[in-house]
């Protein structure tokens, strides 16, 4: 493989305390130096990246890429191109695909036909048999098969003691059992969050309550157990204080925060579009928005604003996009019958960029939260930029103006809120193991 060199990157290495301008030389698949200058040699290409920002390759610890059963809103192929346009070199997948990832054997699928995409593909098991909610997977042979955790994420079983036994197991591991932390008791009605919108759009919305009492709970577990809890997607405060006590009193809990609960609103399931801290919107209204039906569901602006202290103390230990495609028919006007999800892997870094421009958050912290935050937490490899390492790498222009349309976005499916806003910020090149797999000039 030949060498080449990016030129002029603001290098951001979280795992390595750098963070300047630099030039990289990336020789036969790793990161052959770092340096303030690297000196031309001829033949030798280079990329002049003017200040843009390199980190190392993105991870994304949630994505659902509906393989095996569900492939027309996305398969393994299609998910990663759509990784690899947001900047993603490593993801972690859901396993409530059909059939479920339930077995050693499915496991070993994902992880034989992910090697073949280009991006590194690692599977989460169920937690359950069939994701029934009752008997316990077979985790420790998935481990074995390839599992870096366990989830039934989409619901949340209500019998303590498959938890419990399930938190036992994995504990023993040292992987997570990774809750999508909702009461069933408290659900009903599509994923809005209950409150003013929820009584203007006339549904029943789900309140704070299921997703903060189900925390509680498997904290609970967790600690009873000496498991490892994973909480999935938090989208209200008081959830997050929660685990930040939890934390405090040393239970092993971990969690993860999403780009639109930082940044999007119950305003936008209703049509109107403007960005939780912003003055003015982004866009006319369009009326209700089935593409903003996601669960846990968008919040008040109140709760948007508040996740800010929990990603600046650690309570959240990274940042995942929950990267969930829908077809045009899983979306339809009619609120009442939308799917919960919207696509995640190409709007994060614009989401990001936009509550950095808001002064919510700062670069080295989002690319931190993205790269060896999550490898270190998740023990998966990557995250770093050191010479040696594996030349993963993603090349971020903050100030790249873009608009996801359905000739844009690579993902096959288009299901996201912000469809047709002009947006600010995208990862220009995405580079696996030393191979330029996504450039954008
Ligand atoms: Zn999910």
């Amino acid at each position: 493989m030949s060498a080449y060199v990016l030129r002029n990157g603001r290098v951001i290495d979280p795992a390595s305390d750098l963070d300047s301008i630099a030039d990289i030389l990336i020789a036969d698949g790793k990161i052959a130096e770092v340096a303030g200058h690297i000196a031309r040699r001829a033949g030798r290409r280079e990329y002049d990246l003017d200040g843009a920002l390199v980190a190392p390759g993105l991870i994304d610890a949630h994505v659902h890429f509906r393989d095996p059963g569900l492939t027309h809103k996305e398969d393994l192929k299609s998910g990663a191109r759509s990784a690899l346009a947001g900047g993603f070199v490593r993801v972690c997948c859901m396993p409530n695909t059909e059939p479920p990832l339930d077995t050693p054997e499915r496991i070993r699928d994902i992880v034989e036909r992910g090697a073949e995409t280009g991006v590194h593909i690692h599977p989460i098991g169920a937690i359950t048999e069939g994701r029934r909610l009752e008997q316990v997977a077979p985790l420790a042979e998935m481990v074995a098969a390839g599992a870096i955790g366990f989830s039934d994420d989409g619901e949340s079983t209500r019998k303590e003691d498959a938890m419990l036994a399930a938190f036992r197991i994995a504990g023993r591991l040292n992987v997570p059992i990774m809750v999508h932390c909702e009461d069933p008791a408290l659900m009903g009605g599509p994923s809005i969050s209950r409150g003013a919108v929820s009584t203007e759009l006339g549904v029943p919305g789900i309140p704070a309550e299921a997703e903060e009492r189900f925390i509680e709970r498997d904290i609970g577990l967790a600690e009873a157990s000496g498991g490892w809890l994973h909480v999935l997607h938090v989208s209200t405060a008081r959830g997050a204080a929660m685990i930040r006590a939890a934390k405090a009193r040393g239970a092993r809990v971990t969690a993860e925060v999403m780009p639109h609960h930082l940044l999007l609103t119950e305003e936008w399931v209703a049509g109107r579009r403007r960005y939780a801290g912003a003055a003015d919107v982004v866009a006319e209204s369009t009326g209700a928005d089935p593409n903003a039906v996601v669960n846990p569901p968008l919040r008040p602006e109140s709760d948007a604003l508040g996740l800010d202290a929990f990603v600046a103390d650690g309570t959240f230990d990274f940042i995942a996009t929950d990267h969930a495609p829908h077809a045009p028919q899983d979306k339809p006007a009619d609120l009442s019958r939308a799917a919960s999800g919207m696509l995640g892997l190409e709007v994060a870094i614009p989401t990001l960029a936009e509550l950095v421009r808001m002064n919510r958050l700062d670069w080295p912290t989002v690319i931190r939260m993205l790269t060896i935050d999550v490898a270190r937490t998740l023990n998966l490899p990557g995250g770093t930029l050191a010479p040696g390492a594996a030349a993963d790498v993603t090349v971020i222009d903050p100030d790249h103006r873009w608009t996801p349309s359905q000739a844009t976005i690579a993902s096959r499916s288009k299901n996201t809120p912000l469809l047709g806003i002009g947006l600010q910020g995208r990862a220009i090149m995405t580079i696996v193991g030393g191979n330029v797999r996504h450039y954008v000039r």
